[in-house]
């Protein structure tokens, strides 16, 4: 059996297909351009394979409601030459096959569950700090879709008494996003994040906007693990901040279990969100199996 999986992202998509047992054929990164563009690249790609399933990730937000007439779409991105762009129904044109279909963040939680960080549990939340931030979340081993699908990158967040940056994200100013995501870090000091010294302020700004957020996730859901991706959890004296503030804002409320096993480094690095996809596609393709 041949697996497809394509993790569309707002900098490149990386297209993959392996067999049965997750070994990678081959895989592809095209860069993020126009959707005639992009598409004709990763079209290309999956012509050279009899794939039996794709599991797509995708970069939103985007529209998850079987029932919604805009099923399979991207939405309302600021990438404005992909908003209302109809992604599942133009892959169906060229493959016509069972298809997964969900967030990035989703698809990377589902990776972490199954392959990685939160291997053996039944529930995680995946949170990436990067240009942006995006959380997927898995309960009872499937990924989370209502009317929608969790956006809990844009929490909103109490400000830090010292910070008096006024966020960046186009729809709230001062939500998660617009003041922790990578961007906001480099507005608010005029240096890239990656830049700053291990002991800068940044880093304590830093984890008090995230702390904020696992709580709400750990009073929400309740996962088994918060597992963090993203190019801004590469500095590694966040985690001891995080935990911190964690613990004074939680303040015994809740007993957690002990937050250096709770809240974790994601495993799988750049492949969670592909390993996600590829599972995505072989449960879509024993699903279609189920029904027939
Ligand atoms: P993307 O979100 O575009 O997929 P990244 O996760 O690498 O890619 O996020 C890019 C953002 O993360 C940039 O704002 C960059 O400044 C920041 N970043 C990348 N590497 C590091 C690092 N080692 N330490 C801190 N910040 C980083
Ligand atoms: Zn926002």
């Amino acid at each position: 059996m041949i697996f497809g999986a394509i993790e569309a992202g707002g900098t490149k998509f990386v297209c993959a297909v392996s067999d049965e047992n997750l070994q990678i054929l081959e895989r592809s990164s095209i860069p993020t351009t126009t959707p005639q563009e992009t598409m004709e690249h990763v079209f290309a790609f999956f012509k050279k394979y009899e794939v039996d399933a794709i599991g797509i990730g995708s970069f939103g937000p985007i529209d998850v409601n079987p029932k919604s007439e805009t099923y399979g779409y991207i939405t309302k991105t600021p990438k404005l030459a992909w908003q209302d762009y109809p992604f599942l129904a133009e892959m169906k044109k060229h493959f016509d096959v069972p298809y997964g279909w969900t967030t990035d963040v989703n698809a990377a939680a589902y990776g972490e569950i199954r392959k990685g960080a939160a291997f053996g549990n039944s529930s995680c939340i995946y949170i990436t700090v990067g240009t942006g931030i995006g959380a997927g979340i898995v309960i009872d081993n499937k990924v989370i879709h209502g009317f929608g699908h969790p956006e809990a990158g844009h929490l909103l967040v109490r400000r830090h008494s010292e910070d008096s940056y006024e966020g960046n994200c186009p729809f709230h100013h001062d939500c998660l996003e617009g003041m922790a995501a990578g961007p906001a870090i480099e507005n608010r000091f005029g240096e890239k994040a990656q830049n700053l010294g291990e002991t800068h302020q940044a880093w304590e700004i830093e984890a008090f906007y995230l702390a904020q957020a696992l709580v709400n996730y750990t009073l929400t859901v309740s996962p088994d693990k918060i597992i963090f991706g993203g190019g801004v959890m590469k500095q590694k004296q966040l985690y001891p901040l995080i935990y911190k503030e964690f613990d004074k804002l939680m303040n015994n409320y809740i007993v957690t279990p002990p937050l250096e096993n709770y809240i974790v480094p994601c495993d799988l690095g750049d492949n969670a969100g592909i390993t996600g996809c590829l599972l995505l596609a072989m449960d879509a393709l024993e699903e279609d199996l189920k029904q027939k």
